[in-house]
């Protein structure tokens, strides 16, 4: 079949090298794409956000099946669009997206189907909000309603904190609309790892856990970041913990969204807080993390399509996903300045060195290729070095053997990806 994968970074390389894999897959296409993934399918010019256009073009040039990446294309209803135009797509509705869309709905269905979280409250007035904060104290959560890629949460340790929190988000709507409305939480402890099921809208197959290393600096420093390396599986997720979440965070919301009348099919991502043994619910995303995806693709035995196909069609029950026993353990590359501002442009060099390396693959996440035939960053997470190993401790050696094959000096990656893991 011929299919189209929607998104640019490392986790849509990812998808793109699985998908590639499985016999069900005859041609790859991926809109817009990267330099990596432009080595193995067709490239198409058309941005994620730009919903009508890629429905035309999916239409039009006969594409079987459709892989939707990030969230931006579900919250606008891609999914929906891909449907009315008769073409098979892996994500959920716009109507079911909004498990990330909206955090206030997204707490409200855990509040109604009595799913373990912090406590919130939902607020459009700033002074409501204040009000609220005072009367918690700190510390405190303050987050806007809407996406704000991964920018939109304040954890605040104090009063001043919050209540400045509030203003930025609603008076100064330093994130645009997003901050409409803000969820103001209760403030959770514990150890945060990340749950991923494969929902078909009844039926929820466990897929497998990770952990992702959000700060850009060693020892979890410094600004917050897209993700700066991850790995899987997470120890801290024993088979008891994945029990609990499956039992009392996935099925009850996958039964609760089609009770709403808005089925959940696609992938659920579930940030959780662990607490002496007891997982809380952090938040849903609709789609695979990046760069988490990138390390549950290369311990991935199943055929990735298959999977996708069952989920679309409402076919999961019965099946089951097969793992390889090796962890795998991922290291992102950014140019220097990230997340503040960098410079496009630079020349990357050593990729097939590093490629050799046993166990390694250089997945793309924001590159393409110069005039001169060469690859040259363009994004602020450029790389994921991906490695699977007898252990994390394994894996974490080879990502950094092929790392040091890389010749690029505009780039840099932390150098302790994995320590939580190596450490236990
Ligand atoms: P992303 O999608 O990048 O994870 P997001 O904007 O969806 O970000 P959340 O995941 O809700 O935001 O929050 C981001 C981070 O803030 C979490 O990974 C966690 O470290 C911290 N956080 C969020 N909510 C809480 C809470 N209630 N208690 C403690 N920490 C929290």
């Amino acid at each position: 079949m011929k299919i189209l994968v929607v998104g640019s970074g490392g986790r849509e390389h990812a998808l793109c090298w699985a998908i590639r894999r499985s016999p069900l897959c005859t041609e790859l296409l991926c809109a817009p794409g990267n330099a990596g993934i432009a080595e193995f399918a067709t490239l198409v010019p058309i941005g994620v956000e730009q919903v009508d256009d890629l429905t035309a073009f999916a239409r039009t040039n006969a594409v079987d099946f459709v892989v939707i990446g990030p969230e931006a294309p579900l919250v606008l209803g891609l999914a929906d669009k891909l449907a009315a135009a008769g073409v098979k797509a892996f994500g959920p509705s716009a109507a079911a997206a909004a498990l990330e869309g909206s955090k206030g709905f997204m707490k409200d269905i855990l509040a109604k189907y009595d799913i373990p979280t912090a406590g919130y409250g939902r607020f459009t007035d700033a002074d409501a909000a204040k009000a609220f904060i005072r009367a918690k104290g700190a510390p405190i959560v303050v987050k806007t309603d809407g996406l704000a890629a991964g920018k939109g949460v304040v954890v605040a340790t104090s009063l001043d904190e919050a209540l400045a929190a509030v203003d930025a988000m609603m008076g100064d709507k330093l994130f645009g609309a997003a901050g409409d409305e803000l969820v103001i939480e209760e403030f959770l402890t514990g150890e945060e790892a990340s749950f991923f099921a494969i929902v078909d809208g009844t039926t929820a197959l466990p897929l497998a856990a990770a952990q992702d290393h959000k700060r850009v600096g060693d020892g979890d420093t410094g600004p917050n970041t897209g993700g700066m390396g991850a790995y899987s599986p997470a120890p801290v997720v024993t088979p008891d913990i994945e029990a609990k979440v499956m039992e009392r965070c996935i099925l009850p919301t996958v039964r609760g969204m089609a009770a709403e009348g808005r089925p959940y099919r696609g992938i659920l991502f579930a940030g959780l807080m662990i607490d002496e043994g007891e997982p809380k619910l952090l938040e849903y995303n609709v789609r695979f993390g990046d760069p988490e995806c990138q390390v549950l693709m290369a311990r991935l035995a199943s055929d990735i399509v298959a999977l996708m196909l069952a989920a679309a069609e409402g076919q999961l029950a019965g099946k089951t996903v097969e793992w390889s026993d090796d962890p795998a353990l991922v290291v992102v590359m950014a140019a220097k300045g990230y997340p503040g501002s960098y410079r496009k442009g630079s020349v990357i060099e050593g990729l097939d060195q590093a490629n050799q390396v046993e166990g390694v693959r250089v997945l793309h996440a924001g590159t393409e290729r110069n005039a001169r035939g060469q690859i040259v960053a363009t994004g602020g997470r450029v790389l994921g070095i991906t490695a699977s190993g007898a252990s994390v401790a394994e894996a974490q050696t080879r990502a950094y053997q092929a790392i040091d094959r890389i010749r690029w000096p505009e780039g840099f990656c932390r150098r302790d990806i994995g320590w939580r893991a190596i450490k236990r």
